[in-house]
């Protein structure tokens, strides 16, 4: 923040701070530019675990949310082997894959996983400690890699342990889309945490307006940057993108390994392009206009005598016509104006109107003539 508005908050009275200061509404922008009208977010509490207030708990250790969130492929009773608060898939293929039973679209999602201290290559790079997080789903879902990859790093090639592999199918990768940008998994026997940022591709009718994307961040470094997705995850394949329903399960992938979960949880968050009256790229210009003429209204309903020729009352009225400059609040704000020029006060105060209104005259709602000579 600069020092001048510092200064302009730390004078400010304990009411309400109002007025035109920043840039006004326009066509894409419901709310000026540090909007004391715009509404506040809501609280969230983060517990002492670092999991908020807002996020549904999909596994915390406990039979109870074991059984109550998650199940088989075939909605059947999960088989996964519960132990020391976390479930884990074993050797061979035999327990199968397990979702949720709730179902989740766009979101943010935190999951840590491990793999045994003496995991086995099994067979192939592919066969260490394979599993996968597969956001909504395996039918038409997106696949974070899980594998045993801490081996697979650049600086290990040539010493004893290496394992090499396709990098767009170790740990971290967009599964055959795209590796993690770096390595950070910690050695097997650890515990691996991911935490995801997930999008789902925007359709219109058939029409693809966003591909979606997802975000890695793997024990807290940033893998996957908003990678776009180009394509529904699988093996081999480049499978286009395709239209499907909005909300799908989360899926943990049994790819015969033994792998371990624990401390699941995740938030649903509105898609980026739901914001359809404060955004340059996704706002509707009737939605905006409509909640721009709310907040009019609503301020202008505040205003004891619209026709009062106070400098107050100008900025007041000002403000309205930010917002909606039409019908009664332009009516209200012109004869104010003219009434308060006529009868104004001092030089001091006519500069503090004029300072507000200048607001208006660079967001072209009014023009230079209307300022207080
Ligand atoms: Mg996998």
């Amino acid at each position: 923040m600069k020092k001048t508005a510092m200064l302009i908050l730390a004078a400010a009275p304990a009411v309400a701070m109002a007025g035109l200061y920043g840039d006004v509404p326009d066509a894409k922008h419901a709310w000026a530019v540090h909007d004391w009208n715009r509404p506040k977010p809501a609280k969230v509490e983060v517990d002492e675990k670092g999991v908020p207030s807002d996020a549904v708990v999909l596994f915390d250790g406990t039979k109870e949310s074991y059984e109550a969130n998650w199940c088989k492929d075939d909605g059947s009773a999960p088989t996964w082997r519960l132990e020391d608060g976390a479930f884990t898939s074993r050797e061979g293929w035999g327990l199968g894959s397990i979702r949720t039973k709730r179902e989740f679209g766009d979101c943010q999602l935190h999951i840590e996983f491990r793999h045994p201290a003496d995991v086995k290559t099994q067979g192939g790079p592919q066969m260490r400690g394979n599993s996968g997080v597969f956001l909504m789903g395996p039918d038409y879902g997106y696949e974070v890699q899980v594998l045993e990859s801490y081996f697979t790093s650049r600086d290990m090639e040539g010493r004893p342990g290496y394992v090499d592999n396709y990098t767009d199918g170790q740990a971290g990768a967009v599964y055959a889309e795209n590796p993690p940008m770096v390595n950070p998994q910690r050695k097997p026997g650890e515990w691996q945490v991911y935490d995801i940022v997930f999008h789902q591709p925007v359709w219109e009718g058939g029409t693809l307006l966003h591909p979606g994307s997802i975000t890695v961040f793997f024990n807290g470094v940033l893998v996957q940057d908003h990678w776009e997705m180009e394509g529904q995850t699988t093996h081999c394949r480049r499978r286009p993108l395709k239209p499907h329903p909005v909300k799908g399960p989360l899926y943990l992938q049994d790819h015969g390994c033994p792998v371990s979960y624990r401390n699941i949880w995740i938030r649903e968050i509105p898609s980026r392009w739901d914001n359809k009256t404060h955004s340059a790229m996704s706002a509707d210009e009737g939605e905006v206009m409509k909640l721009r003429r709310e907040t009019a209204a609503k301020l202008f309903a505040r205003i004891a005598d619209p026709k009062a020729a106070t400098a107050e009352n100008v900025k007041a009225l000002g403000e309205v016509v930010s917002y909606a400059n039409e019908g009664e609040y332009k009516e209200a704000f012109e004869a104010a104006l003219a009434a308060y020029k006529a009868k104004h006060g001092d030089e001091k105060e006519v500069k503090g109107v004029n300072d507000a209104l200048g607001v208006l005259v660079r967001n072209k709602v009014i023009s230079e003539a209307s300022l207080v000579k």
